[in-house]
């Protein structure tokens, strides 16, 4: 079907001038520079799905008693688009975002947005704002999609409205000159998820809830936080926003198997993929932070990393608990953990074969 029949562009009347974006995009950082549209469409229980378009990018005006403000109905995405050395532009693998989008959708008891919507919202979208990918290396547009309850009622049940939109934000790399390696806080007050919640979901309220562990973390001079198992407080789980692999000395990997606390990173199954087909073990098991600490001392484990659609994949240097500290491999970003990242940026940037289909073409 035709994308723009149906997310027709209603063009803004008022770009921004050449010159002035061309001054965003030098430095754009991440999250703090944004595109002139954004596609849009509401729901309701008595008309579905309607009023589609790429429209211009503008405040939202809601009731106070909008739904999404009192009870959190709200899921979202994030996905990259790229400009690749060969002048084409392509996103990278937009209908798992599609399928996941679904799954948050169910869990979070809001309507299932059409696979072919979502992809085409963010093609039509990227379509229209090409212009605002950066040259610069390790530059995307990332794509935010996201609903929200609309319904003006304050009474507790599912929204009988919603809002679907896209917007998009040209990014820099993550970090300047590569990835260094980061220090990450192991939360043993705080939990992220618990069996039967919502943290296999990619909503809002996770995020909400994990910001106080993020904080004390920064607090205690670390980076990021990882979070353990709500039951046991034992088993590593992932950060706040990625997925975490370990590195061991006989050339294995291993990651916190999907359950649903753990979000199932599309950077961590690509990531899995990629080394599989380099003939490396990839163990999806538990692991637990004591065995994390003596695995690191005794030299077992020799590497770790992060990995999520923003940073790609960010290598563990440190680690801090209250039940002790200890240094993963030298401190420095690991060699396995490097090479698998410049695998996986290869592809999304075209600059490598693409062997899996991971990436969607738009131009
Ligand atoms: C989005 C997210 C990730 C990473 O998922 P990607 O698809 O790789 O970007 C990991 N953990 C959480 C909690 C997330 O919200």
């Amino acid at each position: 079907m035709n994308i723009a029949a149906h997310f027709p562009l209603n063009a803004t009347a008022s770009p921004t001038p050449h010159e002035v974006r061309a001054e965003k995009l030098v430095n754009p950082g991440f999250g703090r520079v944004f595109t002139d549209h954004m596609a849009i469409a509401h729901y309701s229980d008595e008309k579905g799905w309607h009023d589609l378009a790429i429209a211009p990018r503008q405040p939202l005006t809601v009731d106070p008693a909008c739904a999404v403000l009192h009870y959190a109905q709200e899921i979202f995405e994030g996905l990259k688009a790229y400009r690749g050395a060969d002048g084409s532009i392509t996103m990278f693998r937009p209908e798992a975002n599609a399928r996941r989008f679904r799954k948050s959708a169910e869990r979070l008891a809001m309507p299932l947005l059409p696979e072919e919507l979502f992809v085409e919202s963010c093609r039509a979208l990227v379509s229209a704002e090409r212009d605002w990918i950066p040259t610069s290396e390790g530059g995307s547009l990332y794509l935010r999609p996201f609903m929200i309850a609309s319904e003006t009622f304050l009474g507790v049940k599912p929204s009988s409205d919603y809002i679907y939109m896209v917007i998009a934000s040209s990014v820099g790399a993550y970090f300047k000159g590569g990835a260094p390696a980061v220090s990450i806080w192991a939360s043993e007050n705080y939990t992220r998820a618990a069996p039967g919640g919502t943290g296999a979901a990619k909503c809002g309220g996770n995020y909400a809830a994990s910001l106080i562990a993020q904080a004390e973390a920064i607090k205690l001079g670390c980076d990021q936080v990882v979070f353990l198992d709500a039951v046991e407080r034992r088993y590593i789980e992932e950060l706040g926003g990625m997925n975490v692999f370990f590195v061991f000395d006989d050339g294995s990997l291993a990651t916190p198997p999907l359950s649903d606390t753990i979000l199932a990173g599309i950077t961590r199954d690509s990531l899995i993929t990629l080394a599989r087909d380099r003939g490396i073990t990839v163990r999806e098991e538990k692991y637990a932070l004591d065995q994390w600490r003596a695995d690191a001392a005794s030299g077992r484990l020799v590497e770790a990393f992060a990995c999520g659609t923003a940073a790609v994949v960010t290598p563990i240097g440190q680690v801090k608990a209250s039940s002790g500290d200890f240094t993963i491999g030298s401190g420095g970003p690991g060699q396995l953990t490097m090479s698998l990242r410049e695998s996986l940026v290869a592809i999304q940037t075209s600059a490598a074969p693409d062997p899996h289909g991971w990436l969607d073409r738009i131009a």
